[in-house]
């Protein structure tokens, strides 16, 4: 009988199974605790319990750490799974077949499977990319049973994460989004509450490709999601701040993605409002011409505004490489500031574990490894060719390191990803179904695609 690499044997997967990281090099992005080289990292129950050396629980399933960089599953803070498979058809920013008008052409014909499909596609690239945790940004909710399909596509894949409840590519921008279903969801519940978590995704009130919502319309549906205590996320644009401020919509709820043309007034009233950034830098460097892509990374870290990092889009970007949005934006403050203002390996790795579970409001749960954490841990080989030798993993990490170096990752105790492939999911039904389901998306929209 012909053996399958995509399954991993279920038993150290069960509940209250227990795991042994064993000698691995530990950057455990706690300050408290820092790098632990040739360390143990106990997790049980789905929980980190100890980490140290000659570490010992009877019945643990040993991983071995050695060669490997044992470090928190990355966390990627805005990201719309939902055109993954879209990927086949964008052209970069080409007027007709760039990234804005496809989405916005081929959206309303996605049905609920096609959601699905292209969800699932989207993570299992990000899993073997080392991402464990996502904020599905959600801007083709087109009906409850879209929000279903792509909650059940997250449950089934097993990452950690935020399902933002967004609209229908073709809402016409004087129509409200479906509050109604947004608290249907909430009232139902996701799949799993432990992991799946839900918050609302809300269009911008000042021009953009999408368009520009009325700001009172804008206000109505954050007045409505704020009652029911859901976190908010919003594109931004250049103006966009002063429009929200002047209007009372920042908040500590709210998170802006795309940090570009922003004053040194606004930044200002960000940091006052407790509003955080998301930043999308390998789509930002590309994309925004109108702010010539310049990031601000550096002018909201001077105003201490609390930011983080996304994939965005992997049919925009072309593809899910979490390590390449470090770099980007690595690249884009070394152009902007040369050795002027450095940019260190750790800010970065900051950004991608810690600083994107506190904007997700999860950093009392992941984020580094901690002892009374959940056990989001990712393993990245050290002795392939294109990382080593390793001295120093934290610029190993940033520089070098790629997905194809991500050896096993684990979410809340749970391998899903084991010598680099995954476990419990077969990936070639995902890609073929993804395939087939943008195939038919083609015919039934009249091959116009
Ligand atoms: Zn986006």
């Amino acid at each position: 009988m012909p053996h399958n690499n995509n399954r991993y044997t279920a038993g150290p997967n069960q509940p209250g199974a227990a795991f042994i990281i064993r000698g691995g090099h530990v950057v455990t992005m706690d300050p408290a605790l820092g790098e632990l080289p040739d360390s143990d990292v106990l997790v049980a129950d789905g929980e980190i319990v100890e980490i140290g050396t000659g570490l010992h629980r009877p019945g643990a399933t040993e991983i071995d750490g050695g060669g490997m960089i044992v470090m928190p599953g990355l966390v990627d803070t805005h990201w719309h799974l939902w055109n993954s498979s879209l990927r086949a058809l964008v052209r970069g920013d080409d007027p007709h077949q760039g990234y804005f008008p496809v989405t916005l052409r081929m959206g309303p014909y996605f049905s609920p499977e096609d959601s699905y499909h292209s969800v699932r596609l989207g993570l299992a690239e990000g899993i073997a990319s080392g991402i464990t945790t996502v904020n599905n940004w959600s801007h083709n909710t087109r009906s409850p049973a879209h929000a279903d399909a792509e909650l059940r596509a997250m449950h089934g894949m097993g990452v950690r994460g935020r399902f933002s409840y967004g609209w229908g590519q073709d809402l016409a921008l004087d129509q409200p989004m479906n509050l109604d279903d947004l608290a249907r969801v909430q009232r139902e519940g996701t799949p799993d509450a432990a992991l799946l978590t839900l918050g609302a995704a809300v269009r911008t009130p000042v021009a953009n490709p999408r368009g520009a919502v009325p700001v009172e319309l804008l206000k109505a549906e954050m007045a409505a999601i704020r009652a029911l205590g859901l976190p908010i996320t919003m594109h931004a644009r250049p103006g966009v701040v002063s429009v929200l401020a002047r209007h009372g919509l920042l908040g500590a709820d709210l998170q802006l993605v795309h940090p570009q043309g922003i004053s040194p007034e606004e930044a200002g009233m960000l940091a006052a409002a407790g509003t955080s950034f998301s930043c999308s830098p390998v789509i930002e460097m590309h994309y925004a011409q109108a702010t010539r892509g310049e990031i601000q990374f550096q002018e909201l870290l001077d105003h201490q505004v609390p930011q983080s990092l996304s994939v965005d889009s992997s049919a925009a970007s072309a593809n899910a490489d979490y390590f390449s949005c470090m770099r980007a934006l690595l690249w884009s403050h070394k152009q902007r500031f040369g050795s002027k203002i450095p940019l260190p390996p750790r800010r970065l790795l900051e950004l991608a574990t810690i600083d994107g579970a506190r904007d997700l409001g999860l950093d009392h749960r992941i984020g580094s490894l901690t002892p009374g954490k959940r056990a989001d841990i990712i393993l990245v080989r050290t002795t392939d060719a294109n990382v080593a030798p390793m001295i120093d993993p934290l610029h190993t990490l940033v520089y070098s390191a790629q997905p194809s170096n991500v050896d096993t990752v684990m979410v809340d105790g749970k391998v899903l990803l084991r010598n680099g492939r995954h476990c419990g999911v077969d990936v070639d039904e995902i890609v073929r179904a993804a395939a087939a389901s943008i195939r038919e998306l083609r015919a039934r929209f009249g091959q116009a695609a």
